[in-house]
């Protein structure tokens, strides 16, 4: 809409193992308007991961320079390496009237919601917590100790589910991708936007 000048920030984030990644990556594939944040991360790259393309690759000691120099919207730690958010691009990114995604764990969208409350907070819901736990065990890359601490981790997650705007429950990936592409526009159509 021509009267609207900034793009909007959307917040998906939800419990590990939810599926963020692969709703994230099904929405891409529809093609929309929207523009997906790379993040800065200092985990090893997992088969198949491309620097730039999925994360930037970094030492914890590049991580930190860019803590320091406040060139990160939100970071976290998360089971023992960091993730951020490269705040330079958002913010062109929203100037250029362009809306962004972000596809972050729970604690860094609520630094997010600090920063900017403005932003649309979509939590990604599992259908139940023993379907969750299928997940996480499906991967087949976590140990069962670490295993257990994801689902702790996702109990304490769920239950800050009241800080976001909207839920979208992924009981199937289109069916969640179909929410949220509604959420966006029911947030362009706001006259409050305008
Ligand atoms: P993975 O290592 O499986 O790619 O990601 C682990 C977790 O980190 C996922 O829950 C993912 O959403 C989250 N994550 C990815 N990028 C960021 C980021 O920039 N900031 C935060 N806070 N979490 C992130």
């Amino acid at each position: 809409m021509a009267f609207r000048e900034k793009g909007i920030l959307f917040i998906l984030s939800g419990p590990s193992g939810v599926g963020k990644g692969t709703v994230c990556r099904a929405l891409r594939k529809r093609g929309t308007s929207l523009k997906y944040s790379i993040s800065v991360t200092t985990r090893e790259p997992r088969k198949g991961e491309i620097d730039g393309v999925h994360y930037f690759f970094k030492s914890r000691e590049e991580f930190k320079g860019m803590v320091q120099n406040n060139k990160l919207l939100e970071w976290a730690e998360y089971v023992g390496n960091f993730y951020g958010t490269p705040i330079d691009y958002v913010r062109e990114t929203l100037d250029s009237g362009q809306d962004v995604i972000l596809e972050i764990e729970v604690q860094g969208a609520l630094q997010v919601k600090k920063r900017f409350d403005e932003g649309i907070f979509i939590f990604l819901a599992p259908p139940s917590l023993q379907e969750l736990k299928k997940r996480i065990t499906g991967r087949g890359t976590e140990t069962a100790s670490l295993i257990e601490n994801r689902l702790t981790m996702a109990k304490s997650e769920i239950e800050l589910m009241q800080h976001y705007d909207y839920v979208v429950e992924n009981d199937e990936v289109q069916a969640a991708c179909d929410r949220i592409e509604a959420i966006v526009t029911g947030e362009h159509c706001k006259v409050s936007r305008l």
